[in-house]
């Protein structure tokens, strides 16, 4: 995955200050990088039992949206409060400074079934966390969870494996 790593564009300082920021644009602008990743996804979730994929706003849709076509899976998008048309859930989650909400459809899932949950990058967790409220509180379970980059320090991935969820990150930045 060293190739992965190298084509992450980091932009320092942004959106603030102190913050790292690890742009997957120029891996998914890479051929070979947006294909080795969905492909690395792809094989590790391949023959696993789920009947959803889905993937967080807004990124999280490109590479969930490609994972769930190669696995012949359906696509559940979590949104940004207010731009899902019908009826939904909604979890509130914090942020550094304040909270955000995600939304589903109220319908995206039926009780029972397993969704596998995708998103660029995780961080604090808290994003990620929240999807899981609200996957779970429709009564699916989120059999696993896959990202393409973790930033180990901020503790994110540890969450959801204390909450006995199965993690795949592809490339690891320590120290951030
Ligand atoms: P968190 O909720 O702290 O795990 O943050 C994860 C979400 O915020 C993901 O949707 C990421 O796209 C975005 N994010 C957080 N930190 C970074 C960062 N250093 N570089 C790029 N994206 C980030």
């Amino acid at each position: 995955m060293n190739h992965l790593r190298e084509i992450i564009r980091t932009i320092p300082d942004y959106p603030k200050p102190g913050i790292m920021f690890r742009d997957i644009t120029t891996l998914l602008s890479d051929p070979k990088g947006f294909m080795g990743a969905v492909d690395a996804l792809v094989q590790h979730h391949v023959g696993e039992d789920f009947d959803h994929v889905a993937g967080i706003e807004a990124r999280g849709f490109i590479v969930g949206g490609a994972v769930a076509h190669r696995l012949a899976a359906g696509f559940i998008p979590v949104r940004k409060k207010g731009k899902l048309p019908a009826d939904v859930l909604q979890q509130e989650y914090e942020l550094e400074y304040g909270t955000d909400v995600l939304e589903i459809h109220r319908d995206a899932v039926k009780p029972g079934d397993k969704v596998i949950l995708v998103d660029d990058l995780i961080a604090t967790g808290g994003t990620a966390l929240a999807a899981i409220q609200l996957i779970e509180g429709a009564g699916a379970e989120v059999a696993a969870c896959s990202f393409v980059v973790d930033l180990p320090d901020l503790g994110g991935r540890a969450k959801l494996e204390a909450l006995g969820k199965p993690v795949l990150t592809l490339v690891s930045f320590e120290g951030e």
